[in-house]
């Protein structure tokens, strides 16, 4: 670790040692990562990881952290956060190239300012652009897949760009290749009309508001949709709603979606998730699919 520390201060890469991952994800959960990096733009991003990669020393990516649960055991290795790689840069022709720590919101909101229309549908998606682009993120009738163009991603060393095509993306789920990391995404925008984009995300955001328990923390929807039936009334049918586990539990609100009232261990987070898929498989023999990604020692 010292070696990688070193490495890192060359660089002048900003990181925090023995960094509690609660105080990283949106579910407020989750034990110590050994090492968290930072780099500050896509170009630092691939030096930090060449240098992990020539210690061979283990690594995870990750964004804003509002979809992954991470283990009360932690992350062994280092966290390379891509937090502080913001840059988000408007092109013509309504082409807006991000890079992957940029905040879905702030693409949006830069977006509309340059009355350029398309991205509404990501109004209320927290996370970043490389999270989004990873589980291809959407709500309102929009996904990431819509508007994405071209990703460049770090693969074994280098940066390489890949077209919407190549990623394949499904509903909550992309094509990335295995052990690869976004760097940017170039986004295709429409010419559009502040006002009316304004109106829209404003709508959106209301029925949000209305809909999903945003003022506590939580990690967005836990379990993917199944065909048959959606999953916060698939859980609410099965009594979820409201029930508890420690201090976590499925949200009055919206069954969905697992609410941390104040000091929940990932442990009670991943007890609450087991139970709801043992009592799904059980009665209706659905087998649920988490939507969360979860890291760490402790799997559902
Ligand atoms: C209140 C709330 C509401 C939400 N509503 C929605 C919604 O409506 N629709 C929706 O789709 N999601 C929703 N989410 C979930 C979440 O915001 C999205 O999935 C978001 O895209 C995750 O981005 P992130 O940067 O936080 O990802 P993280 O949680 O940091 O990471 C998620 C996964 O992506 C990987 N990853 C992150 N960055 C990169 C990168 N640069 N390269 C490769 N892999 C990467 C990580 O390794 C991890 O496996 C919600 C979450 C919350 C808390």
């Amino acid at each position: 670790m010292i070696r990688i520390e070193k490495g890192l201060e060359k660089i002048g890469c900003e990181y925090k040692s023995l960094f509690s991952m609660s105080r990283y994800t949106s579910m407020r959960v989750g034990g110590l990562a050994d090492l968290v990096v930072y780099p500050r733009s896509h170009l630092e991003l691939m030096i930090v990881l060449n240098l992990l990669t020539s210690f061979n020393f283990p690594w995870t990516v990750l964004g804003g952290g509002s979809n992954t649960i991470i283990g009360d055991s932690g992350i062994k290795g280092v966290v390379v956060s891509t937090k502080k790689m913001r840059e988000i840069k408007i092109l013509g022709s309504g082409k807006v190239v991000a890079e992957a720590g940029a905040v879905l919101g702030s693409v949006l909101n830069k977006s509309i300012r340059a009355e350029l229309s398309g991205f509404e549908f990501a109004a209320g998606i927290p996370g970043t652009v490389g999270g989004g682009v990873f589980m291809n993120a959407g709500a309102n009738d929009g996904e990431i897949k819509d508007v994405v163009e071209k990703v460049w991603i770090w693969l074994n060393g280098k940066e390489i760009m890949l077209s919407r095509d190549e990623l394949k993306f499904e509903y909550r789920k992309s094509y990335l290749p295995e052990g690869s990391v976004v760097t940017r995404a170039m986004f295709g925008l429409t010419r559009g009309n502040r006002k009316e984009s304004e109106r829209r995300v404003k709508d959106y955001l209301d029925k949000r508001s209305e809909t999903q328990p945003i003022t506590i923390s939580n990690s967005g929807s836990i379990f993917k949709n199944p065909p048959e039936i959606p999953a916060g009334m698939l859980l609410e049918q099965l009594g979820f709603k409201g029930y508890q586990i420690g201090r976590a539990r499925f949200s009055e609100v919206h069954a969905n979606f697992i609410v941390n009232s104040g000091g929940a261990s990932a442990s009670d987070v991943l007890k609450l998730i087991d139970a709801a898929k043992k009592e799904a498989f059980l009665r209706t023999g659905m087998l649920l699919e988490t939507e969360v990604e979860i890291i760490g020692q402790e799997k559902s």
